[in-house]
């Protein structure tokens, strides 16, 4: 018997791919990345049995519970998607290969001090607040570009692009819009040539709004819910953390 799971993603894929032809880019261009928080395990193996090998996490303590049980398929590979708070730096550079989050400078001084330490270096994303909404991190689209400038002093961080959530329920131009504009700032920040900056990534588009984002040129889109179902907790848990926590 065919699990929805599987179903879901052969229809997320036909999505993406008819995306990509409309706008004529080649498919291997958009990668997709599952997002996993709160998705039990045997979730996640129906995704990896189908194919998929790129998982986001958005909390530490969830990636170091998942992580070591998912080793046994040694082809995954986990980003880090969700809010970093300073003081969990070490958990999650332990087991990601990417993290799309980094939205201040502390966090970036603090990945550095973790890396250093590890004699390691971090492949990161910059994320910006393209939707203005207070609910959500990410640097303003004004400070953006000195942001990556000030992360780029960092020789342990290797900066590859951008990363945005887009306006989430509006109409399809103001998502677009939050996209495009994301897309704006990386032309600009990789016409400014900075040293060791490359802008090659932009992940944006979720479940919603993925083929909008393929449109406007993502080449990571994050889906949770259109593959694995509805969460049992609501969104704002993830990403409306109390900031007078946030260091
Ligand atoms: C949960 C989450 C997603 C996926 O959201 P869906 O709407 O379930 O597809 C994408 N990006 C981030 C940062 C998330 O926290």
């Amino acid at each position: 018997m065919v699990h929805l799971v599987e179903e879901n993603l052969t229809t997320v894929r036909k999505q993406m791919e008819l995306a990509c032809q409309a706008v004529g880019r080649q498919k291997e261009e958009v990668k997709l990345l599952l997002a996993t928080k709160t998705v039990p395990l045997e979730k996640l193996n129906i995704a990896m049995e189908a194919g998929e090998m790129l998982f986001g996490e958005n909390k530490a303590q969830e990636l170091r519970d998942k992580f070591p049980l998912m080793e046994q398929h040694n082809q995954v590979e986990w980003h880090f998607i969700g809010h970093l708070q300073t003081n969990k730096v070490k958990y999650v550079v332990k087991y990601v290969t990417l993290i799309h989050s980094v939205d201040r400078l502390k966090l970036g001084q603090a990945l550095h001090n973790q890396l250093v330490k590890e004699n390691k270096t971090m492949d990161i994303l910059v994320q910006v607040n393209t939707s203005r909404e207070t609910s959500k991190f990410g640097i303003s689209p004004e400070l953006a570009l000195e942001l990556v400038e000030q992360l780029s002093q960092f020789e342990t961080l290797n900066i590859k692009g951008l990363m945005t959530i887009g306006k989430l329920n509006a109409t399809n131009n103001e998502t677009r819009h939050c996209f495009q504009l994301l897309k704006q700032l990386q032309t600009q920040i990789r016409a400014k040539e900075i040293p060791r900056v490359e802008m090659d990534i932009l992940s944006m588009g979720m479940s919603g709004d993925f083929t909008v984002a393929i449109e406007e040129g993502a080449t990571i889109i994050r889906v949770g819910t259109k593959v694995f179902g509805q969460r049992y907790l609501p969104d704002e848990y993830y990403w409306n953390e109390n900031k007078l926590h946030d260091d």
